[in-house]
């Protein structure tokens, strides 16, 4: 299949681009580069420098390239901005977004892999979460990723689309490739490593919620099994809105993620406790029967140890992320 993959640059698409690649699909990777990398975009993958808002260029690119199927993941994802500059998230996430389906239309494009998030959950009522459960973003990501999912609701039907919405619980880890690598770096797992790797101070945002050990409670999943999830999506041919969470179905504290990564790297961190950390979600934690049911999805790399252990072993080959 030809493949566009909008944000292919960064984490979480360059790993995608590797396991289309490696399932013999064809792969253009559309990236403004903005906060993707151009090291990150594999060898073998065109790559294409544009806007996600530019519905032009995307629709040109969808034609001359014969792209079938377009897995859209360019966004902003970063909870605390969010929080502080909304207008950002709206623009980027939900504009954006209506701009590469407004493309997909233009240029007959029918299948879209669209990545959602957990964030959209808010504090759920209860965990495991299932995807008819209720939706109340505390952050205006997870507002901005709702807001795309009931457009599409309404846009699949009305254009013959095969949309699925996969809703990523915390993606970690890494290939021998690709890892994570943001700037500035907001996510647990790679502070934790870095702050491993250099002995920096390690932040714990927030030690006095409802949890076990009043630390939130996160769902992590290896990004090779959420890259599977986005091929089988692509194996969908009935036409209308699908949504997935996508979760390994266990949940960890800050403190246990924390007391892991030491057993994994054999070193000590540097903890410093901070308050809260605004637009938090105290604990989320997936069902993905759905997902396992309908698309035989299964994860191989299921366990915590192994996926802190695959993003150290990249974080101690690239103690400077992608940077040259
Ligand atoms: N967190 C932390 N220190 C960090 C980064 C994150 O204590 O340096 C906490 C954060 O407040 C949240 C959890 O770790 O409770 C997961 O945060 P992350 O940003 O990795 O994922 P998300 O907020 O998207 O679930």
């Amino acid at each position: 299949m030809r493949v566009l993959v909008t944000g292919g640059a960064g984490y979480i698409g360059s790993v995608i681009v590797e396991e289309l690649l490696r399932a013999g699909h064809e792969a253009t990777v559309y990236d403004s580069l903005a906060r993707g990398h151009i090291d990150a975009v594999h060898p073998a993958a065109k790559l294409i420098c544009g806007m996600v808002q530019d519905r032009a260029l995307l629709a040109q690119q969808l034609r001359e390239r014969s792209i079938e199927a377009v897995i859209h993941m360019a966004a902003f994802i970063e909870v605390g901005e969010s929080v502080s500059r909304p207008e950002l998230y709206f623009q980027n996430n939900v504009v954006g977004s209506l701009e590469v389906i407004r493309a997909m239309i233009d240029a007959g494009v029918k299948n879209l892999v669209f990545s959602s998030t957990a964030a959209l959950y808010g504090d759920p009522e209860r965990v495991p979460i299932q995807e008819d459960d209720v939706t109340a973003p505390t952050n205006p990501y997870g507002e901005s990723k709702l807001i795309v999912e009931r457009m599409l609701r309404w846009i699949a039907p009305a254009h013959g689309l095969t949309v699925t919405a996969l809703r990523y619980f915390n993606a970690a880890g890494a290939t021998a490739m690709n890892g994570e690598a943001h700037t500035p770096e907001t996510h647990l797992i790679p502070n934790v490593l870095r702050a491993a790797l250099t002995g920096a101070p390690l932040y714990l945002f927030g030690t006095d919620y409802p949890t076990k050990d009043g630390t939130c409670v996160r769902d992590y999943i290896h990004v090779l099994d959420l890259a599977q999830a986005h091929l089988l999506a692509l194996g969908r041919t009935d036409a209308g809105l699908q949504i997935y969470n996508v979760g390994n179905g266990e949940g960890f504290t800050v403190r246990e993620v924390m007391e892991t990564a030491q057993r994994v790297t054999g070193r000590t961190l540097n903890i410093v406790t901070e308050p809260r950390r605004a637009g938090d979600q105290i604990a989320t934690v997936a069902s993905a029967a759905k997902i396992r049911r309908d698309l035989g999805w299964q994860p191989q790399h299921a366990g915590l140890d192994a996926i802190i252990g695959s993003a150290w072993a990249w974080q101690q080959a690239h103690p400077a992320g992608y940077q040259r």
